[in-house]
């Protein structure tokens, strides 16, 4: 790997909801962090996505977006309100998870990370989920093509959960890695004693994959212990990987024990792509009134300049990575909230302060 040499191209999708109020305030960030690291600014590539997308394009996730996708480095995806568009596309796979099937993006890696002097259920909580992202139980995403849901008749519902070795493994080896670079300890979450082979293959095969890994301490629990564990002491946790459902529950979890699913972000990777994804949907409620909590996007595009830099040996985008936190944290310190966090302050005044605080640092 060699340090980046050309602007990276970034893709930009604003989605529904108070998409296109955080998703601006984030670039904002981002490009404030860039500059005050002296790394080579970005190019960023404005996308259809969204209800809009359907009148212009005729899909809430067209073609040539998918297509232009493929010619960036990395992207920010807005939250999307598929619950609300018309049919035929409201029963269709939501475009987030359209764009991570087409991309093989099979790491949905979530942080839950207590902020200091903020409230949290389990205060110093600091630890990661690494969730599968692509099999299990969930029946969109993970067949070939269709769905492993279905009706064989009006009274009976079935759905499938597949797991496999080729991608636990993958899976495994993220979150080893991760590990690696934090404080060595892997928690591997699985329903084995009654999902004996799915989940069983799923701890079995991270257990393998441990064996690569010596230096990290590895135990593992089922998943409902482990709800268990997270309310009682989730700051004793570093890196959990699990697969794809309980993780998604998990993750929800953690991020209200370490303050608020407000403020929780994530990306979600392959081996090449990586897509900054905040946690929580489309707010339709609060859409439009510049009143969102923007963190969440915020932090997640400082997650993906982390994925950036370590893919392209790139300390500048790692410094910028980490103004980024810093930059964060010092603003919500200085008690510059908006309203979800008992603040006045406005979307954009936030993403003003965090941008600010970061040209000052
Ligand atoms: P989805 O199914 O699309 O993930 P959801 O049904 O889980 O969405 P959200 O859109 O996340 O729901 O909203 C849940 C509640 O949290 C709403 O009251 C919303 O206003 C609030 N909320 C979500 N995100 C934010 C945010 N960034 N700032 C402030 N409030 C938020």
């Amino acid at each position: 790997m060699t340090a980046t040499t050309r602007n990276l191209r970034l893709g930009l999708l604003e989605g529904d909801g108070i998409g296109p109020e955080i998703v601006p305030a984030a670039v904002e960030v981002v490009d404030a962090a860039v500059d005050a690291a002296g790394a080579a600014p970005f190019e960023w590539v404005r996308l259809p996505l969204g209800r809009s997308a359907i009148d212009t394009h005729g899909s809430p996730i067209p073609s040539s977006t998918l297509g232009a996708l493929a010619g960036t480095d990395a992207w920010l995806l807005g939250p999307h309100d598929s619950a609300a568009y018309p049919e035929p596309y409201k029963s269709q796979l939501n475009p987030s998870g359209t764009i991570r099937k087409h991309f093989g993006l099979f790491a949905n890696i979530r942080p839950a990370k207590a902020f200091d002097g903020a409230k949290a259920i389990v205060p110093g909580t600091d630890l990661v989920i690494v969730r599968e992202n692509t099999q299990g139980f969930y029946a969109d995403r993970n067949t070939y093509a269709g769905t492993g849901e279905f009706m064989p008749d009006a009274n009976t519902a079935i759905a499938m959960g597949i797991v496999t070795r080729d991608a636990v493994e993958k899976i495994a080896r993220t979150a080893f890695e991760l590990a690696q670079a934090r404080r060595r300890k892997l928690t591997i979450v699985h329903k084995a004693n009654v999902l004996r082979l799915t989940t069983g293959l799923f701890r079995d095969v991270c257990r393998d994959i441990g064996r690569e890994f010596p230096d990290v301490e590895i135990d593992d629990f089922h998943i409902d212990a482990m709800t268990v564990h997270l309310v009682r002491r989730a700051d004793k946790f570093d890196v959990i990987v699990t697969e794809n459902m309980f993780g998604d529950i998990l993750s929800d979890l953690a991020g209200e024990i370490a303050g608020s699913l407000g403020i929780a972000p994530s990306i979600n990777a392959s081996l090449d792509r990586a897509m900054a994804q905040a946690s929580h949907g489309s707010a339709p409620d609060i859409a439009g009134r510049d009143i969102a909590n923007p963190i969440a996007m915020i932090l997640s595009a400082g997650m993906l300049l982390q994925w950036l830099g370590a893919r392209h040996n790139d300390a500048a985008l790692i410094k910028a990575a980490e103004l980024i936190e810093t930059g964060v944290n010092s603003t919500v310190g200085n008690g510059t909230v908006t309203p979800d966090m008992g603040g006045t302050a406005s979307t954009s005044a936030f993403g003003s302060a965090v941008a600010k605080t970061i040209n000052g640092s």
